[in-house]
Order: C-alpha cells, then structure tokens, then sequence
C-alpha cells in the first residue's frame, strides 16, 4: 500500500519504517527541514535502538522515503498517518495547532482528487488527541471540500527504548472509525504484525481516543500510587522494595510499573495527564484522580533534590555528579525528565553538576551549554564530585564498579533514584545511601 506518514518524530519516524518493513511503499513527510536532510542521507535524527539500521535497509530497497513537501507525498497515498506533536499548551490542554496545520495541507493537496469507494483514501491520526479531534477533523476536511476523505483514529502505545519490537509485536492495535471499510484496510495493514493473535480492536473514533488517554492516565497512576507508598515508607522505616514483592505476588496487583522513583517524565505521561484534566475542565467535571496523580508525580519530582539539600545543609560550593539525564533509559528523550528538575534545583542552590548519559547529552548540551560537566564516561563524571545522584535505571547503572566510584567521589554518598543498588552493600563499601523509599528519610518518624 501507498502510505504517508506526516510527522517523523519518535512515532512517525517508527510508523513509517516499520509500514515500510513490511512491504509497503512510504513517504514520511515532516516540516523540519535538518531532519528530513539528516533522515535523506541515511541518519536518523533520535536513538531508538535498532532503528537505523532499519531505516537504511529500508531507504536501501526503495520502499521508504523521505520529504518535506507534504503534497506529492499525499496525493498518491491511499493511508495518511499524522504523527505530529499534541504539546501541552499553555493552559494545559493539548496543542492541536500542528494537528489542523497538517489536516489543511492534505485538504489543499487532495480536495480535487476523484472520489473512490469507502476506504480508498483514509486519513488516520496517529498522535494522541483529545476526545472529539477525530470528528472536528472529518468536518474541517469536509468544509474543506475533501467530504471523500475518511478519517480514523489509530492511537499508538509504543515505548520509547522499545519502540520497534512495540511496533511490530503489539500487544492489540486499536483503530476508531465509521465505516468498515475502514477498519478493513487497517487490518490489511496490521496484519503483518498480528500474526501470534493479537487482537485488533475496532471501536468508535471517540472510544479510540479514549484509551489512549485511559491507558496512559492507568500507567501514571500507578507510578504516582508506589510513589506515595514510598514515600510512607521512608518515613516508616519500611523498605519498598519489600513491599513491592509483597504486594506484586498478588495477581490481582502484579509487578508492572509499580517501580519507585523521582517521578514520571517523557512527552506523554506528564501532558496525557493535563490534557484529560483539559477534557474534565471543560465538561466541568471534577477528575479528582488524575489531578491526585499529577500532584503526587510534581511532588516527587523533588525528592532526590530533598534528600541531598537535607544532607549536606547548604549546597554552595559542593558538586555532584548526576547519572541518567534522558526521562528513560535507551531513549535520548529528555522531555520533562526528572533529571532535569533535579539539575535545576541543584544549580540554583548554588552547586555544580557533572553529568553522564549514554545517548541524552547532546540533547541536554543544547538546552544548557556550559552550565553542566558533561563526562563521556559514567565515572569521569565523579571525579572529585561530592556525591552521586542516579537518576536514570541505563543498564550499565547498575552494576558498577563499587571500588573506583569509592576512590573518585570526594565523599560517599549515593542519592539512588531508582533503586538500582542494594542498601547493606552500599554500606559495606562505606557509602551513605539514599534510596526511594528504603526507610532512609533523614527526616523519618517527624
Ligand atoms: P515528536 O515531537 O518527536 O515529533 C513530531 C514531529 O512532527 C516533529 O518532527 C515535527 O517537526 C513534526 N511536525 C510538526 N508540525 C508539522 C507539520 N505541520 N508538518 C509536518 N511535520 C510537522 O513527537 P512524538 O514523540 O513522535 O509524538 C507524536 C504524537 O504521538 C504525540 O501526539 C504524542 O503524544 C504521541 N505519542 C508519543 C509517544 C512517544 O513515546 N513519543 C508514544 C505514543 C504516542
């Protein structure tokens, strides 16, 4: 099939080659003129483990392409993908602006094409989007003169770090239409990927936009939920990581996403949750919830910088070292990381940052130039630093080499932000050791 995918960001950019990895014939458009250039000499602009390697095989056998010119690229498309960005505006709701910008050039582009029969040429939003896009979309593009045009909604769950294998093994794929012609198409499109049986699930767009939003607003909640466990915790004198093994055995409960931490960042959770408190607002309807969620998760972001303000008193003058600045580990993704909430508390308490992340420094360095140390290596970043925050779970985090962290920090003391080391080991090497809820609080019992 003939595809354009408009947006070549973390999603678009992953749609297009994994539509193109099954055999399809696709144009990922974006406005973005150093990416396109960057994507068209056989680069990739993000990291997303595996995915070069994929978008070159692909360009290699013609069968992916890309530009910034949006018209040729749709008008011969039978599906177009928008995968723009839905960023949190400033009153909290999503930012469709670049959502109606995309939908007015596919009508500019299309509106002369000759009608076909249902489902010859379907728009399908990709990006997350309030209740109700699908059909203000239909009508735009309708008053627009493109009444021919469908529109559906194909919400997409993929993981940053995880990206392709979420891509091409999903765990259900959901598409929102009006017709089932439309849903038919999306199956053939689909059907390369759902092959151990995986449901694809055909709802009203409404109802598709919906559990896009229910999903990522579960996901939330249950981080800020173990959160606050936690945080009782450390006051307690309990140990999460017990509790989460007493509590996780329990099936109704289980193990995922209930992992402790210095709150939830990332381009979705943070603005997903906003934008349904948006949804809520404007219905005026309390959501008493999801505004718990996204206060327990603002809260939690100042933890870690608690924890090491209570220890050292007063901050000027020291230096600490900061492991993991991306929001998660095997993205370069620092959007709303809370390594960076933490990096601006320390700077305007007045110490210095040295940092270390395996693929986000650039993307830091272009936010805060020389303000920060940036280290290539995880232990160059200790060198003569007052203590360790780690901040991002990466891998190669979790196992160091407790012996030379020992010799490079000038004194020892680990701020653990998720929990990646063992508390009686930390002491045995002689660290003092901070974790999220391990009964550590400074401030325990008051
Ligand atoms: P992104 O910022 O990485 O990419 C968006 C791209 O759209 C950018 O390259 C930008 O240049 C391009 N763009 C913006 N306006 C355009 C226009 N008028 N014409 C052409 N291109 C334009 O965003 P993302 O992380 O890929 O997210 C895209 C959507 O997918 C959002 O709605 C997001 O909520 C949703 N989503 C994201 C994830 C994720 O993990 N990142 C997962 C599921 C859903």
């Amino acid at each position: 099939m003939k595809v354009a995918v408009v947006g070549t960001g973390y999603v678009g950019l992953v749609t297009a080659t994994c539509l193109a990895e099954s055999g399809n014939e696709v144009t990922g458009v974006d406005k973005d003129v150093r990416k396109i250039e960057t994507l068209s000499a056989g680069k990739i602009p993000i990291y997303e483990p595996g995915l070069l390697e994929l978008v070159q095989r692909n360009r290699r056998e013609g069968r992916l392409q890309f530009t910034t010119d949006l018209g040729p690229a749709v008008k011969g498309a039978r599906l177009v993908f928008i995968a723009v960005g839905t960023p949190q505006s400033t009153n909290g709701d999503a930012d469709l602006s670049a959502i109606w910008s995309v939908a007015d050039e596919i009508a500019r582009h299309v509106k002369d094409a000759p009608p076909g029969p249902p489902g010859s040429r379907v728009v399908i939003i990709k990006s997350t989007v309030p209740v109700g896009t699908n059909t203000r979309l239909h009508e735009r593009l309708k008053a627009a003169g493109c009444a021919h045009l469908d529109v559906a909604s194909n919400p997409e769950f993929l993981k940053e770090g995880a990206a392709l294998d979420d891509f091409m093994k999903p765990d259900r794929v959901v598409v929102g239409v009006r017709r089932p012609e439309v849903a038919e198409v999306l199956h053939e499109l689909y059907a390369p990927f759902l092959r151990t049986e995986q449901p694809f699930l055909v709802m009203s767009p409404e109802s598709a936009e919906m559990t896009k939003y229910a999903a990522n607003a579960m996901l939330a909640t249950k981080i800020s939920y173990i959160n606050e466990m936690a945080n009782l915790c450390d006051r307690l004198g309990a140990d999460i990581n017990d509790v989460r093994r007493g509590i996780g055995h329990d099936a109704r409960i289980g193990f995922q996403f209930l992992h402790p931490g210095p709150g939830y960042g990332g381009s979705c959770f943070p603005k997903d949750v906003q934008a349904i408190l948006g949804m809520g607002r404007h219905l005026g309807l309390p959501l008493y919830l999801s505004e718990a969620v996204d206060r327990v998760n603002q809260r939690q972001k100042q933890v870690l910088f608690e924890k090491i303000a209570h220890h050292y008193g007063d901050l000027k003058g020291k230096t600490l070292a900061v492991w993991g600045l991306a929001f998660k580990p095997r993205t370069d993704d620092i959007r709303e990381s809370p390594a960076l909430a933490l990096i601006d508390n320390l700077l305007a308490a007045g110490a210095a940052v040295r940092t270390h992340d395996p693929e986000a420094m650039a993307n830091v360095r272009a936010e805060y130039g020389d303000k920060l140390v940036y280290a290539d290596r995880p232990y160059g970043a200790l060198e003569g630093a007052d203590g360790l925050a780690v901040v991002t779970e990466w891998q190669e985090f979790r196992n160091p080499d407790f012996e030379v962290m020992r010799r490079l920090l000038k004194e020892r003391v680990i701020f653990d932000g998720r929990n990646l080391y063992d508390p009686k080991l930390m002491k045995s090497y002689g660290f003092t050791y901070y974790g999220i809820g391990r009964g550590d609080n400074p401030a325990r019992g008051t």
